[in-house]
This record gives structure tokens, C-alpha cells and sequence, in this order.
């Protein structure tokens, strides 16, 4: 049975106080908390089998190989991936974005085409802009609309033989919208492009399955879904990663050096050059193991309930603007008070003890959009409650009588 009290004694983090408030944490888009059975693992690691993994022949240096491929494993089962290889581990969404960008720039030639959508992380552009301008390929954008969602009928229009790639987030950072990835992969698999989704929004909040969805990469980063920062996995289809060339030279990804010529490991070690974050992917498996305890579904449920009542309690203020108004969205709220700058309401929230990002949410295009500065983001998790949201709506109302 979900229990939101006893799910959160395991977060210590949340019994601290902030200016001497309790700590309301709405900025679970940014990074979720971790639960003491993730810390536990961290502190285990560096007490008792702290080791290199792959070449020591000794025992510290085994138990730490066997952990850590136990974590791959328990990744690859997760997300429905067909082979173990076909996780490669990474410091994070930005990482695995960066190592197919890198891959392709082998692929892509002058007249290919690139496709993203206008709901990317800054993340999800920069790396394709520099992909476009190293092989000459055109970058072309999925437009959206005022709900916040992508519009399917321009996207069937971009799409051409010449399309090489396509690449889109699960569930916008900025808006929660969740993207129609299951048809857009299938378009997209028809002119014979592949599809990388960025997972990172998506996964703290449901379980994708690689297999069944037919995505080419999939890429999320731990420390949005309860794991450590600096951690994160790339999926890849394996025939993808084997025609894929590596994306950093160094130890662990090669199978023989000499002068003359190198040739490289097999999966996954060809794109793990030099030493991981190995307590980073063991306390990631960790994580999964925690989230999967509680159910994606007992999780979907709740913070679908926290969702509504926060929205309509908002929206109760008078001169509030809610930005992403998809029917399909998780539990992000982007919004702003009329002629209020939102930094201004986050630092009274702040004064609050109340958590929220105000910004553009490495989102500008979004904002541009909207014509907006910027918004204020609530985003919350399965251990936020519907007394936190009342606390916000307080907070709100307080700061608006302060500006306004
Ligand atoms: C957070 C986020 C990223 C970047 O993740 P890192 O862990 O910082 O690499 C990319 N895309 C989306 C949608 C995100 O929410």
C-alpha cells in the first residue's frame, strides 16, 4: 500500500528546515532526493569494497566488477532492453546525448536532415547545432502549440528520405507535457530515421520499455529518479552501438593497442573509456530497486492526484497563468503572476522554505514562445504531499500581495 508518511522517513533530507521553515522540495525536475536506502549503498561502497572494476584480479577489485555489472543488469531489466551491452553507462543524459551526436557526425552528410522538437532541453540543441555544423547536415524543428504540445500534422511535413535522425524529449522539463514518442518513432522509423528520446523527465515518473516502444537511444540521467548526480545510462539498439564509433579514446575500451593501429572492445566497454563513476552506476541499480519497490504505477497515480489539486488551487489565485496546459503532462507546473518577475516570487518562496526553480529551465525557445522571461516550476514527486501544495498556494498568495 503507498503510504506518502512512511515513504518519507526514508528521505532525511526532507525532515531539514530551510530559513527555519520545513522544507516544502518542489524542484524534483531539476534533481529528486535520495532515500536513505541509496545513501547506504554509497556509504557501503566506500566502506567496504572501494576497488577498480575490469582489470584487478583481486577480490575488492571482483566484488566491485560483479556489483557494478549486477547494476547494468538490473537497468537493462528496467527498461526492457534486449542485452545487457546495450546499456551504456554515462555520466548523465547529457553525456549519452553527446556520445550518439558525436557517433553520427560519421553518418551525417551535407543534404541529411535533423530533426528536433521545439519542447528541448538546452541540452537536446546545443549538441545537434554542433552536429550540423561539423557535417553540413540541416537542423529542422517540430513545432508547438499553446498547450504546450508538439504538432504532429507539421512533423508528418518535415519528415523526408533525407531525414537521418530524429530526436525528442519523453516529457518536457519546462511544461511536464508527455510527447507522443510511440508515434513519432513510427513516422520517423517509415522514412528510415532513427530516434533518440531523452528520457531524463520521463523516467521519475513512469517505465519505458525500449523494446516496445522500437526506440533506437534511449537516455536518462539517476539523480532525477532517486540515484547520485553524475550517473545516467544510454540505451542503444545493438546494432546502432556497433556501427557507431567510440566516443573517447582511453583504458577499458580497447582490445589491443599498438602504434599502428588500435582496435576496440566489444560492447559495452567500447564506449566506457577510463574509470566510471562505479559507485555512481551501483548506487543507480540501487535506485531503480527502491522506485520499483513502491510501483510506477502506485507512483503515476499519486502524483496525478497531486497534480489536479495543486493546478486548481493555482489557478484559484487570481492572475496566475498555468504555461503547458496538455491534458498529457506529469507533475510540473510552470506558471507566472501577472506583471511579477518569477525570480521575485521564488526568492519570497525561498524566504518560505519552499523549494521551486524560477528561469528558463534551459528551455529559452520555449520561453521565447510564450514570450516570457521565464516562469516559476513546482515540480513534484511521489514523497511531496497535498500539505506541501497548500503551503505553496500560501506562499504564492503572500508573495503576490508583496509585489503586486
Ligand atoms: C535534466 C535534463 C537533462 C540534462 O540532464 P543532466 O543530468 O544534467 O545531463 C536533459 N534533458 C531533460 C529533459 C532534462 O530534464
Amino acid at each position: 500500500m503507498f503510504n506518502v508518511e512512511n515513504i518519507r522517513k526514508d528521505f532525511p533530507i526532507l525532515s531539514r528546515k530551510v530559513n527555519g521553515k520545513p522544507l516544502v522540495y518542489f524542484d524534483n525536475a531539476a534533481t529528486s532526493q535520495t532515500p536513505k536506502q541509496v545513501i547506504d549503498v554509497i556509504v557501503d561502497y566506500y566502506s567496504n569494497y572501494n576497488a577498480n572494476i575490469h582489470r584487478g584480479v583481486h577480490a575488492l577489485s571482483q566484488e566491485a566488477t560483479d556489483k557494478y555489472e549486477e547494476a547494468r543488469k538490473k537497468i537493462q531489466t528496467h527498461f526492457n532492453a534486449k542485452f545487457a551491452h546495450e546499456i551504456i553507462f554515462t555520466s548523465g543524459t547529457t553525456h549519452g546525448i553527446n556520445l550518439v551526436a558525436n557517433g553520427f557526425s560519421t553518418i551525417l552528410k551535407k543534404g541529411d536532415d535533423i530533426i528536433v522538437s521545439a519542447l528541448e532541453h538546452h541540452s537536446n540543441i546545443v549538441p545537434w547545432q554542433m552536429l550540423c555544423e561539423r557535417s553540413g547536415a540541416t537542423l529542422k524543428v517540430i513545432p508547438m502549440n499553446l498547450e504546450g504540445e508538439l504538432v504532429m500534422g507539421e512533423y508528418d511535413k518535415l519528415l523526408s528520405k533525407n531525414t537521418k535522425l530524429v530526436f525528442v524529449n519523453h516529457i518536457s522539463n519546462a511544461l511536464g507535457t508527455i510527447n507522443p514518442i510511440e508515434y513519432i518513432i513510427e513516422k520517423a522509423h517509415e522514412v528510415g530515421a532513427a530516434v533518440l528520446v531523452d528520457g531524463a523527465q520521463a523516467c521519475p515518473h513512469l517505465k519505458p520499455d525500449v523494446q516496445a516502444l522500437d526506440v533506437d537511444f534511449y537516455v536518462a540521467s539517476a539523480h532525477k529518479m532517486c540515484g547520485p548526480t553524475g550517473e545516467g545510462m544510454l540505451y542503444g539498439k545493438e546494432s546502432w552501438l556497433n556501427k557507431l564509433p567510440p566516443y573517447q579514446g582511453g583504458g577499458e575500451m580497447i582490445a589491443e593497442v599498438t602504434f599502428e593501429k588500435t582496435t576496440y572492445a566489444e560492447l559495452p566497454h567500447k564506449f566506457e573509456a577510463g574509470t566510471p563513476n562505479i559507485c555512481g552506476g551501483i548506487a543507480f541499480g540501487a535506485a531503480i530497486d527502491y522506485m520499483n519497490a513502491i510501483g510506477f504505477d502506485e507512483i503515476a497515480k499519486y502524483e496525478s492526484e497531486l497534480l489536479e489539486y495543486a493546478t486548481k488551487k493555482l489557478l484559484d489565485i487570481e492572475d496566475l497563468k498555468i504555461y503547458g496546459t496538455s491534458k498529457h503532462k506529469t507533475s510540473v507546473i510552470s506558471f507566472n503572476l501577472e506583471g511579477i518577475h518569477p525570480y521575485d516570487v521564488g526568492a519570497i518562496l525561498d524566504k518560505l522554505g519552499i523549494a521551486v526553480r524560477t528561469g528558463h529551465h534551459c528551455a529559452q525557445p520555449i520561453m521565447d514562445y510564450f514570450k516570457i522571461p521565464g516562469t516559476v516550476r513546482a515540480s513534484f514527486a511521489f514523497y511531496n504531499t497535498k500539505t506541501e501544495i497548500d503551503t505553496l498556494v500560501e506562499g504564492v498568495k503572500k508573495a503576490k500581495m508583496m509585489l503586486a
